[in-house]
């Protein structure tokens, strides 16, 4: 080895004596980078799955529209009961102006009913199960002992407890659900007015006549009126995030009895022109 060589050796030696700890630290911070991204996308996950957690609920009704920001307390002007009902601030604002033109067309809208979390979905359905409500002045557990067939029954006119579009506070019922009292008088004169300026308002609506096209789902709601800049896109969420699972275990009576089409044919199936 001559002297030269010598000379590369330990000018190698020095070199790899002087790296060793900066490739040695560059991998630890490589390993702390990529532990540090892992912890990141963990928490990302779990914000996620706690995200679309808490949007199912909503979708549900499992929630105290009470105790939300996004909710606003209907002053009882604009109500037929005294019962606090609420609705979500946009839904509402649009109600007031939606109301503001009607007066001037001298007719006074009144919201009869408007969010209705699961728990009071629950009662509605549960009293016409039990018998406790009439429908159509029967006593269902009377009349209809066949679990499928008292369901069928009741989803003529009701959601089930988990699938009612009231559960957003964007759906609002005006005057009473009966249909007989929107043919003349007073309720035609207000549906007339609603067909043709609720529109204008972003108002739809969703549960109409049923046509050759459209043959699923709830019977005619002359009196149901959903705020679509807000209810179309929960429509949406309804139809990607909520599955028949997400209804299995829930309580309420005759829940065994779920049909399949509940969601596809009920939930899904309304009126195309508010989708
Ligand atoms: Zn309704």
């Amino acid at each position: 080895m001559d002297k030269k060589d010598m000379r590369k050796i330990q000018l190698l030696a020095v070199l790899i004596i002087f790296l060793i700890p900066v490739i040695t630290s560059s991998l630890l911070d490589l390993k702390q980078q990529k532990e540090q991204a892992a912890a990141y996308q963990a928490l990302l996950s779990a914000q996620e799955i706690q995200r679309i957690a808490e949007k199912k609920n909503y979708l549900m009704g499992k929630f105290n529209p009470g105790g939300r920001e996004d909710f606003v307390l209907i002053p009882k002007e604009h109500t037929t009961l005294s019962v606090p009902m609420y609705l979500r601030q946009e839904a509402y604002d649009a109600f007031l102006k939606m109301s503001a033109a009607a007066k001037l067309d001298g007719i006074k809208l009144r919201i009869a009913s408007a969010t209705r979390n699961f728990d009071y979905q629950k009662v509605i359905w549960d009293n016409k199960w039990s018998g406790a409500t009439l429908v159509d002045g029967e006593n269902l557990a009377e009349s209809i002992t066949g679990g499928p067939e008292r369901f069928q029954k009741i989803l003529e006119y009701s959601a089930a407890p988990g699938t009612s579009r009231h559960h957003w506070g964007t759906d609002i019922d005006v005057y009473y659900a009966i249909p007989a009292f929107f043919e003349t008088g007073k309720g035609k004169k207000i549906y007339d007015w609603l067909v043709v300026n609720a529109p204008t308002f972003g108002f739809c609506q969703v549960y109409n006549e049923k046509g050759t096209d459209q043959f699923a789902g709830y019977h005619e709601e002359k009196w149901h009126w959903s705020y679509l800049p807000l209810a179309r896109n929960l429509t949406q969420e309804y139809k990607t995030l909520i599955t028949l699972e997400d209804l299995d275990g829930v309580s309420f009576l005759g829940s065994e009895f779920v049909p399949e089409n509940l969601i596809n044919d009920y939930v899904l199936s309304i009126n195309p022109e508010c989708l």
